[in-house]
């Protein structure tokens, strides 16, 4: 444990439990995800689970070491029919990764609901996690099927389909009753081949012994979590961390900073509505029931708005 600990906000912290074979990444969110939230009107457990996909979707991309994009969406049959988040990185570890988030869901379904369980507000269906590597090459895209689970399993079975790597998640929100500011967190952790450290007499199958009981330890401790620790503003992630894993100890590795951001412009709701055509524009701006003769755009995902009137696309 280092001395020179800084407390760390909005970023993503890889580390390694020492001298066992389990890597993974504690993710905190403050300001960051209350920036993403707060553009938003979501029913509380929406915006809950809104902010645990922003925390996955942290974890996820921050391994990408290339300028590129991971986007995960849901598109399930349930309350919370679709969930999109998009994280972006420059591939530099120095340089924040950059997140935005939307949902689409329906009140009444919410407020039907008996217990708000993510695997509720999800229903059956599927999610998608796109991995845009750049201009020439080819996405990745890994799709999971959604039926009654949470986004934690989500994630494992992800994991276990795509890297074959043994994986455990933990994500968590909150928002604070006095402040109504919301933070979030997550915990990831995988098993990573043993190397045996000095003992370079270890053949395969004690490696793999080895390898299995850590897994089994890491797991064990993993399930003493608690939601309110993997957001709690007072106990940050490294020291969560070295609380959990005190037995054998942490090394932490660089953090890299997280933010909330939006790409949307003038230029581009304007491309957008460009694909429309002249009467379908003036239809829009003709029905706009607040400011008749303005076409309203409200992004989806800052919540910023647009307007512009039909006759600006006559020429
Ligand atoms: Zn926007």
């Amino acid at each position: 444990m280092s001395e020179d600990l800084v407390k760390i906000d909005n970023a993503v912290i890889p580390f390694r439990i020492e001298g066992a074979a389990v890597r993974g990444e504690i993710v905190r969110l403050n300001s960051a995800i209350d920036d993403v939230l707060k553009n938003h009107n979501y029913p509380k457990p929406i915006a809950k689970l809104v902010a645990k996909a922003v925390v996955l979707t942290s974890l996820l991309g921050s391994s990408i070491k290339f300028k590129g994009r991971l986007i995960i969406q849901t598109q399930t049959n349930g309350p919370l029919n679709m969930l999109v988040v998009d994280y972006h990185t420059d591939g530099n570890y120095k340089n924040a990764g950059k997140f935005r988030a939307s949902a689409r869901f329906d009140d009444d379904k919410v407020n039907a609901l008996d217990e708000l369980s993510d695997a509720n507000l999800l229903g059956a269906g599927q999610m998608i996690i796109t991995i845009d590597q750049g201009e020439n090459m080819q996405d990745y895209q890994g799709i999971v099927a959604l039926d009654n689970i949470d986004l934690e399993a989500a994630a494992e079975l992800y994991f276990g389909k795509s890297a074959q790597m043994l994986t455990q998640v933990r994500l968590a929100a909150n928002i604070n009753a006095d402040s109504q500011q919301w933070t979030a967190g997550g915990l990831m952790v995988q098993s990573v081949a043993a190397e045996g450290g000095t003992n370079t007499s270890l053949n395969e199958i004690e490696l793999k012994e080895i390898q299995l009981s850590d897994w089994e330890n890491a797991r064990a401790l993993m399930k003493t979590i608690k939601d309110f620790e993997l957001t709690d503003p007072k106990n940050d992630a490294q020291n969560l961390l070295f609380q959990l894993f005190h037995e054998k100890g942490v090394r932490c590795y660089q953090p890299q900073e997280l933010e909330a951001f939006c790409q949307c412009s003038d230029a581009r709701i304007e491309d957008m509505l460009s694909q429309f055509g002249q009467e379908e524009r003036v239809e829009m701006a003709q029905n706009n029931p607040n400011k008749p003769g303005f076409i309203h755009v409200d992004c989806d995902f800052c919540g910023k708005q647009y307007e512009f009137t039909a006759e600006y696309f006559e020429q």
